[in-house]
């Protein structure tokens, strides 16, 4: 970069890129995901569930059924709806918690919401004819709408609730699976849909004395309101003479501190690295504006929101929110930069994180602007300058907000912004100007020994009353580990086993070997912000596909070899090219605790999740089942 392009610029891009890098540093560790333990055995009582009103007695269930749902969250919700559409009614949902609502149910700690807009969140919208309150909706608001989705779909009397799977096992004699519970169910089902969540397994830091600690402490996805008092809307004021400290400052903290910092007498906020917090500006919902919309309403928005995340910039900006706003920024900062001499192929090709978000739009707007020969150094030289003004918006917050200039730097990100999860958040910095709210920042060390009393670090003890662990959910772990459970295909074979050198799959749906099993999520599938966007689209699709088996008379699919080969093909040919950016990030699950993903076949499906709609549409066009072996 020449002085005088330096000269332009607010910062200093040299020393944020060392900054960036001593950062990363810090917090590399050898251990990636091994410095977190797994909730079971003495750490069992973190995941037991603290919602339930009534224990469930009941016997035994041996039935046998055509599908059986594994996960009552969005994913399976939907499933037993699309199910229901298709005329399938002969299903069983079998969840954990005590109701619907998987990650709603048991995330519901003070002031937890949603931060993508609820008009595009909230599936099914049109059927239900319901209308969010606001444009980012509440935990309440959103186990209320599990219970208009279940009431609509009469999903209720289909659950098992209060009852986890532990062994799901083919049968080849019967061409059945058998699905056992911690219930004493024998369960046996034609198909089996799994649905079980990306983030569904809390973990916790392995520190030191953990389990000596004398105190009271929880896991924010079982939050502890006999204890704290209040609810999901905050209120806590059994807290009101507790000092408390709460561990980890990602998307869950930054949305309860607030009503910590409220309802506490004395709030420690022990950070290793803080989150990207811009601002998120909730609005109340217009309901004519929302009266007024034509049908087909919702699938224009959420295809609008996931054009922009992807990069097709053309029509407008529908959601305009922190999320687009982050990929119209860069976009906005390569035209106000100017491109110099990269070709739109070097930039589809070699751009490090972005190539997939902007391979359409980008590819379009600079063929048709500015049709210059620019370097692939270049390029990414421009995305990184544009991301450096972005973060530097998001730690100009910070100074803005937090008055103590002190607490104000420990709480900038150094990091490129995708990076880790960005957050939105309208309170949460201010809550340390809070009297009672003390930022411990562990200067990336994070939190390694507890004692009897507290927390310690540094060579000070923090004596506290509670402790409460926003440590997080783990990702990248063996598939069955996070289920629960373990998946016996034919022969015996394990999933575990099938997919120990990468992911094997068939549309990220179905994997051979493991007839008549559907899979939302482990991988090779899309990719988006939201969510419940792919549950869907997924749920859409397996529905069809049952309906197919049943109208034509079949009882048994499996993808083929050849479809499955080819779609690993695919996937490690539209693979992103991610691996340097993400090595240049600090660790986090988004770059698996520092360690990268090296398999290619481990990817979502590069093309980005329209591109991967639209496949399986045109699939369920043809009408054939083609990949898939049937009888
Ligand atoms: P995260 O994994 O994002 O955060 C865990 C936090 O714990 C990090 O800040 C981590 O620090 C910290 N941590 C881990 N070990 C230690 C330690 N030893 N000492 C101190 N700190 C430690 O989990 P969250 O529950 O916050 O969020 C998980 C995901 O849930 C989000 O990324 C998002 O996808 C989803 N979510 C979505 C929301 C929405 O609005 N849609 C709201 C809330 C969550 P470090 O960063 O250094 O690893």
């Amino acid at each position: 970069m020449s002085a005088k392009e330096k000269e332009k610029l607010s910062f200093d891009p040299d020393f944020l890129r060392n900054k960036y890098r001593e950062e990363r540093d810090k917090r590399l560790k050898f251990e990636g995901n091994d410095q977190y333990v797994e909730v079971k055995g003495d750490f069992s009582y973190f995941v037991e569930d603290p919602y339930i009103q009534e224990k469930i007695t009941r016997d035994p269930e041996e039935n046998t059924y055509h599908t059986v749902i594994i996960g009552g969250g969005f994913g399976g919700v939907l499933s037993g709806a699309r199910l229901r559409e298709q005329g399938i009614n002969d299903f069983r949902i079998i969840e954990k918690g005590g109701d619907f609502g998987g990650t709603w149910y048991w995330n519901r700690y003070p002031g937890a919401s949603c931060d993508i807009e609820s008009y595009i969140y909230f599936p099914m919208l049109e059927e239900t004819n319901f209308i969010p309150r606001r444009k980012y909706t509440d935990a309440a608001e959103t186990l209320d709408y599990f219970n208009i989705l279940s009431e609509k779909f009469t999903l209720k009397e289909n659950a098992l609730f209060q009852t986890e799977v532990n062994e799901v096992q083919w049968l080849a004699n019967e061409d059945l699976w058998l699905i056992k519970t911690n219930r004493q169910d024998s369960i046996k089902a034609r198909y089996v849909i799994h649905a079980n969540g990306f983030l569904n397994r809390p973990k916790l830091p392995a520190m030191k004395g953990i389990n000596d600690y004398a105190g009271h402490t929880f896991h924010t996805s079982r939050w502890d309101y006999e204890y704290t008092g209040g609810d999901s809307n905050g209120e806590l004021n059994n807290l009101k003479d507790k000092t408390v400290a709460i561990i980890g400052t990602g998307a869950t903290a930054v949305q309860c501190v607030p009503h910590l910092a409220a309802g506490a007498k004395k709030l420690y906020v022990f950070q290793r690295t803080p989150s990207s917090i811009d601002e998120r500006n909730n609005t109340n919902t217009d309901i004519d504006w929302f009266n007024s919309q034509k049908v087909g309403w919702q699938d224009e928005r959420r295809e609008n929101f996931e054009g922009f995340l992807t990069g097709n910039f053309t029509s407008k900006d529908l959601v305009n929110d922190g999320w687009t706003e982050i990929f119209r920024t860069i976009l906005g900062g390569l035209i106000k930069n100017g491109p110099s001499k990269v070709t739109i192929l070097g930039w589809v090709v070699t751009a490090p994180f972005y190539q997939d978000f902007y391979r359409v739009g980008l590819k379009e707007f600079i063929r048709n602007k500015f049709m210059k020969f620019v370097t692939r150094k270049d390029i990414n030289h421009k995305v990184e300058i544009v991301d450096f003004e972005k973060m530097e918006k998001v730690r100009a917050r910070a100074d803005k907000l937090v008055s103590d200039p002190k607490t104000a730097e420990s709480l900038k990100p150094y990091y490129r912004q995708l990076c880790k999860r960005p957050c939105f958040h309208d309170e949460y910095l201010q809550a340390f100007n809070n009297n009672n709210v003390e930022l411990i920042d562990t200067d990336g060390q994070g939190v390694k020994e507890i004692s009897t009393k507290g927390i310690i670090h540094d060579g000070k003890e923090y004596a506290v009353d509670c402790i409460i662990f926003a440590s997080g959910f783990e990702v990248g772990t063996d598939y069955s580990r996070r289920c629960g459970y373990q998946i016996s295909g034919i022969e015996g074979i394990t999933l575990s086993d099938k997919w120990k050198d990468g992911l094997a799959t068939f549309h990220g749906i179905h994997s051979k070997g493991f007839p008549n099993s559907f899979f939302y999520g482990p991988g090779q599938g899309p990719m988006t912000a939201n969510f419940t966007h792919s549950l869907d689209e997924q749920s859409s699709h397996v529905a069809y596909i049952l309906k197919q088996l049943d109208e034509k008379n079949l009882k048994y699919v499996e993808a083929s070899s050849e479809a499955e080969s080819e779609w690993i093909n695919t996937i490690v040919a539209k693979a992103r090219n991610m691996q340097s950016f993400q090595e240049a990030c600090t660790p986090g699950y988004y770059n698996n605790e520092g360690k990268p993903n090296t398999n290619p076949q481990n990817n979502t499906y590069g093309g980005g999740a329209l591109e991967y709609f639209k496949l399986l549409k045109d699939w369920r066009k043809s009408n054939n089942l083609q990949g898939l072996k049937t009888y």
